[in-house]
C-alpha cells in the first residue's frame, strides 16, 4: 500500500469519507507541485508534508488541517498562488495555507533574544486561526526530528529558535507532549555535550531509584484497591531539558533533582482526584504548603490537576499529581485536545464542562461566532490579557497596553509621528483618532507638517508616553502663544500712549521686572498673555518709570489718546484664546475679550449675557475685531422647525454638506407627530457664510423656520 493509502486509512478511525477524500487530493496536488524536489535526506520533498500530517492526525486534528498540512509549503516553496489553492480547496484551507506560510517568513532568527517572547506573541497575534499555529508547529517538530541532514551552524540556528519560540508557544497553548519534545530535540541540537552528559547520568540514576521508586508505586497501588479507587499510577521522569534548566535557573545539583520521585495518578473522575489525595495524604505525611488545587482553578491554559508533595520512606521527598484521564488529555494536548474530544464526544460525559473550562469556552465562541479572527482574538484575550499587537503599514508590531487609541499607537512609533498626526487609516479604512485599537489590525498614523498636538487627545490616551508628550508640547505652546499675545496687548495700549516696547530704555523695563519679580521679557508678556497681568497697568508702569528717570516737566503720565485700535483677531493665537461656548462668536459678529487669569482670553459675543456682570471691568475685557485675514472654522447652534417627512433630515445634512460646512452634532426632537426640531452644531468660516447655509436650508421643502442660538 502507498504511503498516502496507508494515512488514508488511520483517518478512517475519526473522519468521514468525503473529508478523507479531500485530505487525499491534497495529498497529490502537492506530491505534483513539489515534483523533482527533495528534502536534505534525499527523500521526496512530498514525504515532509505526509509526515505533518501524521503528527496532526495523532491529535485527531480535522480535515481541514490535514489538507493544510499537505499543502503548507505549496505557496512557499513552488510559486502556486493562493488563488489556486482557493479555486482547488476553497477558502479556508488556503487561508490556513497562507497563514502557515507567513509565520514561516517572519524572521526570527536575526532579532536579539531579548525579543523573544514578543516573537511568540507576534506569531499568536498574526494568525487568525489557531490552526495556523498548530500546523506550523507540527511542520517544526518534524523539521526538528529530521534535523540531522543538516549544516551543524543551520541546525543551530532552527534549535535555538525553537526552544525560544516554538516551545512556549506550545506551552502557552497547553500543548506538552509538543514542548517536551521541542525541548529535547532542541537541547539536544544546541549542546549536544551537555544533554549527552545529562543523559548518561539519567541513565545511571535510574538504576540507583529503581529499587525505591517500585516500593512506593507499590504501595501506592495496593493503597488505591484498598481504599476502593479506581486508578492507576505511573512514576514520572523529568525530561532532559527540564533537568537541565532545573539545574541552571534554581543552581540545583544534579542529585538533588533526580533525589524527588514522582508519580501521576490517573482516575475516573474529579470527585474520585479528591478521594485519592485523601488517601495518599493518609499513607505519608504531606509537606505543609505544597498542595495546590488545580482542579478548582484551572491554570490560564486550561491545565488542571492535584499537585502534593509527601515525605515518603527515609524522608524523601515523593511528589503526586492526580487527575482524571480528561485532564491527563488535556494537560498533553491543550488546545488540541478540542479535536481529540470532538471525536470521542458520545463516549464522554458528566464532568467534562469543568475539566474543560477555558478551552471549551473559547472554543466554542469559535463555533458561534464561525469568526476565527473573533476566536483568535479571545484566545489572546487569555493569553495576555492586558496587551494588543498592533501592526505598522509595514508589518511591524507594537505591543501596547489594552484600550490603546491610535494617538497612543502614534507616539508609540515616534514623537514626532505622535505630533504631527491628523488622522489614521485602521484596516485601510480611515477611522477617528479616539477609537480603542484591536489586536492584528494594520494602523496607519496620517501626519500633516506644521500640524500639533490637540488638547482633547488627553481625554483618551492611556499611554504614559502620550500623555506627556501631548502635555509636554501643549505647555511649550501655551507658553510661546502667551508670549505672543501679551506682546500684542501691550503694544496695542502702548500705541496708545504713542509710544511702544523698542522706545522704552532697557534700565526701565528691568526695573519693571524687578518689581514684579520676573527675570525675562518673555515671562511678563507671557503673564499678560494668560490674562494674569493687565497691559493697561503694565503700560502704565513702564512709562511711569520713563517719565521719573528722564525727569520730564510732566510726572504724571499722558492719557491714552482716542485713535486706540481695537486688537484684531486673526483665528490663529491658538491655545490662549478660546471662544465661549456659551455665545459661539464667528467673524463678522461684534466681539469682546475677556482675560481670565490663567487661562488666556476668552472671545464672547458682544452682547452675551454671560459677559453682562464683567462688563464694567474694563481692565478685563478688551474690544476686539476680527482680522481681515481671520482663518479658520467657528462653530454655530442652530434651530431648525421642520415638518417631519420622509429622508428629511438627510437632505438637511446634505444641504449643509454641500454648503462646505460641517456637521458636529445633529439630534433631533419631536415634538408632536407632524413638527420636528433638529438642533444643529455646524462649523463655518464667518457670518456671510453662515447666511449662505441658512439660505440653503431655508430653501428646503418643508424646513418653517431657523435660528441661530445664542445663550
Ligand atoms: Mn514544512
Amino acid at each position: 500500500m502507498s504511503s498516502i493509502e496507508t494515512f488514508a486509512d488511520r483517518l478512517g478511525s475519526y473522519l468521514e469519507p468525503e473529508q478523507i477524500n479531500l485530505v487525499r487530493r491534497a495529498y497529490y496536488y502537492a506530491e505534483q507541485a513539489h515534483d523533482g524536489q527533495t528534502r536534505r535526506s534525499g527523500e521526496p520533498y512530498v514525504t515532509h508534508p505526509l509526515a505533518v500530517a501524521h503528527i496532526l492526525a495523532d491529535m485527531h486534528m480535522d480535515h481541514q488541517s490535514l489538507m493544510a498540512a499537505m499543502l503548507h509549503d505549496v505557496i512557499e516553496d513552488t510559486g502556486i498562488p493562493k488563488d489556486a489553492l482557493t479555486q482547488q480547496f476553497g477558502e479556508t484551507v488556503a487561508d490556513l495555507v497562507d497563514g502557515v506560510s507567513k509565520l514561516t517568513q517572519m524572521n526570527f532568527e536575526t532579532k536579539a533574544e531579548a525579543q523573544a517572547e514578543n516573537f511568540q506573541k507576534m506569531a499568536l497575534a498574526m494568525a487568525r486561526d489557531i490552526r495556523v499555529i498548530l500546523v506550523k508547529l507540527a511542520d517544526r517538530l518534524h523539521n526538528m526530528r529530521t534535523l540531522g541532514a543538516l549544516q551543524p551552524a543551520k541546525r543551530r540556528r532552527i534549535a535555538k529558535e525553537t526552544l525560544e519560540i516554538y516551545a512556549p508557544i506550545a506551552q502557552r497553548l497547553g500543548i506538552h507532549s509538543l514542548s517536551t519534545e521541542f525541548e529535547d530535540l532542541g537541547f539536544r541540537a544546541m549542546y549536544p555535550m551537555r544533554s549527552q552528559l545529562i543523559e548518561r547520568a539519567v541513565r545511571n540514576a535510574r538504576g540507583n531509584r529503581k529499587e525505591l521508586l517500585n516500593k512506593i508505586l507499590e504501595s501506592l497501588q495496593s493503597l488505591l484497591e484498598r481504599e476502593g479507587l479506581p486508578g492507576k499510577v505511573m512514576g514520572r521522569e523529568k525530561h532532559l531539558y527540564g533537568i537541565y534548566q532545573k539545574m541552571r535557573g534554581k543552581r540545583k545539583a544534579f542529585n538533588e533533582i533526580m533525589d524527588v520521585y514522582a508519580f501521576r495518578i490517573i482516575v475516573d473522575k474529579a470527585d474520585t482526584c479528591y478521594r485519592t489525595l485523601g488517601a495518599v495524604h493518609s499513607l505519608y505525611k504531606p509537606f505543609p504548603g505544597r498542595f495546590k488545587d488545580y482542579i478548582a482553578i484551572p491554570k490560564a491554559n486550561g491545565y488542571q490537576s492535584l499537585h502534593t508533595t509527601l515525605f515518603g520512606m527515609h524522608g524523601v521527598p515523593i511528589e503526586i499529581q492526580i487527575r482524571t484521564e480528561e485532564m491527563e488529555e488535556l494537560a498533553n494536548n491543550g488546545i488540541a485536545a478540542h479535536w481529540l474530544y470532538k471525536s470521542k464526544d458520545e463516549v464522554l460525559n458528566g464532568n467534562h464542562a469543568r475539566t474543560r473550562q477555558w478551552l471549551k469556552g473559547v472554543l466554542e465562541l469559535q463555533q458561534r461566532a464561525g469568526n476565527s479572527l473573533e476566536f483568535i482574538e479571545n484566545v489572546k484575550i487569555d493569553l495576555f490579557p492586558d496587551e494588543v499587537y498592533i501592526f505598522t503599514p509595514k508589518g511591524r508590531i507594537m505591543e501596547l497596553p489594552k484600550g490603546s487609541t491610535p494617538v497612543d499607537f502614534a507616539y508609540a512609533v515616534h514623537t514626532d509621528i505622535g505630533n504631527s498626526c491628523i488622522a489614521c487609516r485602521v484596516n485601510r479604512r480611515l477611522a477617528p483618532l479616539s477609537e480603542p485599537l484591536q489586536s492584528g489590525q494594520t494602523v496607519e498614523i496620517i501626519t500633516a507638517p506644521g500640524a500639533r498636538p490637540n488638547p482633547a487627545w488627553l481625554s483618551f490616551v492611556i499611554t504614559g508616553k502620550a500623555r506627556g508628550n501631548i502635555r509636554h508640547f501643549l505647555k511649550h505652546q501655551r507658553h510661546s502663544e502667551s508670549i505672543a499675545l501679551g506682546e500684542r496687548l501691550l503694544d496695542k495700549v502702548l500705541a496708545s500712549f504713542d509710544t511702544c516696547l523698542a522706545d522704552i530704555p532697557e534700565p526701565h523695563v528691568q526695573q519693571v521686572l524687578n518689581d514684579c519679580g520676573l527675570e525675562l521679557m518673555e515671562d511678563l508678556l507671557a503673564d499678560i498673555g494668560l490674562g494674569n497681568r493687565m497691559a493697561y497697568v503694565v503700560a502704565r508702569r513702564l512709562l511711569e518709570r520713563d517719565s521719573v528717570e528722564t525727569e520730564t516737566a510732566k510726572p504724571e503720565v499722558a492719557e491714552p489718546n482716542s485713535r486706540e485700535k481695537p486688537l484684531a483677531i486673526r483665528g490663529t493665537e491658538g491655545l490662549v484664546i478660546s471662544f465661549a461656548r456659551c455665545c459661539n462668536p464667528i467673524p463678522g459678529d461684534p466681539i469682546v475679550g475677556y482675560l481670565s487669569s490663567g487661562k488666556g482670553m476668552v472671545i464672547h459675543q458682544e452682547n452675551c449675557k454671560n459677559l453682562a456682570d464683567s462688563r464694567h471691568n474694563t481692565e478685563k475685557t478688551l474690544h476686539l475685531t476680527w482680522d481681515k485675514d481671520v482663518s479658520g472654522e467657528f462653530t454655530v447652534e442652530l434651530k431648525v422647525e421642520l415638518e417631519h417627512q420622509r429622508g428629511i433630515i438627510a437632505q438637511l445634512a446634505t444641504s449643509i454638506t454641500v454648503a462646505d460646512a460641517s456637521i458636529d452634532k445633529i439630534s433631533v426632537d419631536e415634538r408632536d407627530g407632524r413638527v420636528s426640531v433638529v438642533q444643529l452644531v455646524v462649523r463655518v468660516r464667518d457670518r456671510l457664510h453662515l447666511s449662505q447655509l441658512i439660505k440653503r436650508i431655508r430653501a428646503l421643502n418643508g424646513v418653517m423656520r431657523i435660528t441661530r442660538l445664542k445663550n
